[in-house]
Formats: C-alpha cells, structure tokens, sequence
C-alpha cells in the first residue's frame, strides 16, 4: 500500500482519494473540507463530527516530513522552498493545537502511511469517541431477542399457533 499512496497522485486517485474510499469500504461516514479549525478559515480534510476526530492528510514534501530531504537534491531545492514548507509546518503544528484545545482528536496522515493502518487507527479512534457508543450497547439485548428465540422453541416446535389440549388429542401416543 505504501507505493500506491504515493505513486497514484494524477486525477482522482492521490493520497486523500485512496484514503476515503478505504475508510468508506469499511463502513465509516465523514464529511469532507470542513472549516472545523477555530479561529480560522482552514479546512480538515476529513472530519467525523460526532466522535469529533479530524484527519489531516499531508503530502510529505510540501509538509517537510524529514525522510523528504534525505537526498541531496531534496536539500537543494529546500533552499528555495524551505520557507514555504516551513510556513506550512507552522500551520499545520498551529491546527493541531487549536483543534485539541477545543476537544478534537487530531490524526495525521502521511502520504507515506500504510493505508491499511492508517484505517485501522481512524477507525478505533472513531469508534472510542463515538457520542452513541453507550446507547447501542443498551440495545444489544434486544436486538438479540429474535435471534434466542429458536433456540427456546427447539424443544417444543409444534407449540405455536394450536392449543396444547388439542396437540394432545391429535397425537395420542407417539
Ligand atoms: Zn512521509
């Protein structure tokens, strides 16, 4: 998965795609670009309201994560765009705190990132912080209801719809 995250960055298929279309196959719902950062205007890439986790997508050049400028070209070319990855590094620090100082779990994800782990952590983060978590789990008995029944009747099936004096004069002696 490490390859395809970084290699497919043409048309629809970049970091960000590959990682929502991943969350959905497994069941999640988010929303999108939203302006959930106080104070300002910028928008997380990916946000669960409810549970209130927030997924920053970072490509890793333009967001400086170190093993980008291990190669001497890489270094290179940090001369001239080292201020504007390092203004992006700032924002990026300056979100995270503002999204947790009002409650938000941050999680980042690298363009690098294993997609398969990075799904897994988005997904136990959300359900951990799930508002609902509690009500559900209330509801379990019930819903299990129907499924126990058969297991009760298994020993009586003919019960149901007769009266038992009848069922006895029907069926004398097995
Ligand atoms: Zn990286």
């Amino acid at each position: 998965m490490r390859a395809r995250m970084r290699n497919q960055q043409s048309k629809n298929t970049g970091p960000e795609v590959l990682l929502r279309r991943a969350l959905h196959a497994r069941g999640l719902r988010f929303r999108i670009h939203q302006p959930v950062v106080p104070g300002t205007r910028r928008q997380i890439d990916i946000v669960f309201g409810p549970s209130k986790v927030a997924v920053d997508v970072r490509g890793c050049y333009w967001h400086g994560h170190p093993h980008e400028f291990a190669a001497y070209d890489r270094r290179v070319n940090l001369d001239y765009w080292g201020p504007k990855i390092d203004g992006n590094r700032e924002r990026d620090a300056d979100t995270e705190a503002r999204l947790e100082a009002s409650g938000w779990r941050v999680i980042v994800v690298w363009e690098c990132d294993d997609l398969s782990e990075v799904v897994d952590r988005i997904a136990l983060a959300v359900d951990e912080r799930r508002p609902q978590k509690i009500v559900s789990r209330d509801r379990v008995p019930a819903e299990r209801q129907p499924f126990a029944q058969p297991e009760v009747a298994g020993t009586a099936p003919t019960v149901p719809t007769r009266d038992p004096l009848d069922v006895r004069h029907a069926e004398p002696n097995p």
